[in-house]
């Protein structure tokens, strides 16, 4: 198999497994019981929220676990329109967003609230300036992602934070760093940021864990869970050790050698793209800057075939973000590619375990793909 969807999710490794499923058998206790098992299982969900923490640079008080990404997007944005409650009802966000931002936009939206989606331009980017043009006095929220998930496009979130700051502005900052944790540089506490979504599964880590970051200003933050108290009393629910400490595990790991191994993804990066676009007929789209996404377009063959024809073959990538299952990728749309080269995008995702014999076999399949199959009229 040559598997190249890491942007979707990634492997986890022995040693993350490893500690989960030492967790799941010996260290199984409940973090609120009061014998030494429970405490044990505590202090692991403690150990877990200070590398989690460490790696982000917060304090670990202000990192909150979470089931996900999309957990952590939806607490964010319910939390901080709760904060702004008496300031107003708009939001600024992006058209390109991930759906875990998108949807529970929409949904404010039909509570009466107004949202603002920013268009990127052709190369998948949005500025600072489109935010301030944006921004109003009745402002809430800016929500804005840190890495785009199908094109690898790095959003201005410093300079946004830094704006708000400038304008005295009451709205809070929302990022989804979902695909940028441990990817390209992130700081919320540096440059000021006051949510931040990160999902372990995107950096070898189990599914079902992420965290939310909240900066120290923000008091009284809404509860996501109201119940045994769990997290600080904002998001109870017994804690799931066992994804906890895959989760700490992964960062562990991952931080190893980071510098090379995002070195190591960029020279891939470069490589497939060098190698794809020598296909007559495949053409670049966006200008993603992040180390582990590429996007392109065989222009006039249907993403979904590709995808399926490749997958056949033991070769795994995406049409677009995997979320949307064969849907027209929202992102795709925003980008307003013509019609043939919209039809043909797919998503090439990195991890540090890509080979250049891995890229090989895609180019190679590819070029198959192109050969076998006639494109659309
Ligand atoms: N945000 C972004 C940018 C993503 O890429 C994803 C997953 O693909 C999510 C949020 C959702 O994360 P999770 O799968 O952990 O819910």
């Amino acid at each position: 198999m040559i598997y190249l969807d890491h942007a979707a999710t990634t492997p986890v490794p022995r040693p993350v497994a490893d500690a989960m499923y030492q967790v799941l058998t010996e260290q199984f206790g409940n973090p609120s019981s009061q014998y030494p098992l429970g405490r044990e299982a505590k202090a692991l969900v403690e150990e877990g929220r200070a590398v989690v923490a460490g790696a982000l640079g917060c304090r670990p008080e202000n990192l909150h676990f979470t089931s996900c990404g999309t957990e952590s997007d939806n607490w964010a944005i319910s939390a901080a329109v709760w904060q702004g409650r008496h300031t107003g009802r708009h939001i600024i966000t992006t058209a390109v967003e991930h759906s875990a931002v998108l949807e529970p936009c929409k949904l404010l939206q039909q509570q009466g609230y107004e949202v603002t989606y920013l268009a990127p331009d052709k190369t998948g980017h949005v500025t600072a300036e489109q935010v301030a043009q944006a921004l109003r006095e009745d402002t809430v929220l800016v929500s804005m992602m840190l890495v785009n998930n199908e094109t690898g496009c790095i959003f201005p979130v410093q300079e946004v934070a830094r704006l708000l700051r400038e304008k005295n502005s009451r709205a809070l900052l929302h990022c989804d760093a979902v695909q940028g944790f441990l990817k390209v540089p992130c700081d919320p506490v540096g440059w000021g940021v006051d949510l931040m979504s990160l999902s372990a599964h995107k950096i070898g880590g189990p599914k079902g864990a992420g965290a939310l970051y909240t900066a120290p200003a923000l008091r009284n933050l809404r509860p996501l869970l109201p119940g045994g108290g769990q997290e600080g009393g904002l998001r109870s629910g017994t804690e799931a050790t066992a994804q906890i400490a895959g989760f700490a595990r992964a960062v562990v790991l991952r931080q190893e050698n980071l510098a090379e191994k995002l070195r190591h993804m960029a020279d891939i990066k470069a490589y497939c793209r060098e190698r794809l676009l020598s296909i007559p007929g495949v053409v670049p789209v966006g200008q993603g800057e992040a180390p582990h996404i590429l996007a392109v377009s065989l222009v006039g063959y249907p993403s979904a075939n590709i995808v399926t024809d490749l997958g056949a073959k033991g070769i795994c990538i995406s049409a677009g973000s995997a979320c949307h299952r064969g849907k027209a990728s929202h992102v795709v749309s925003a980008l307003h590619l013509d019609k043939k080269t919209a039809a043909g995008v797919i998503r090439v995702s990195f991890g540090p375990e890509t080979t250049r014999a891995d890229i090989d076999g895609l180019y190679q399949a590819l070029l198959d793909h192109k050969n076998q199959r006639f494109p659309m009229l």
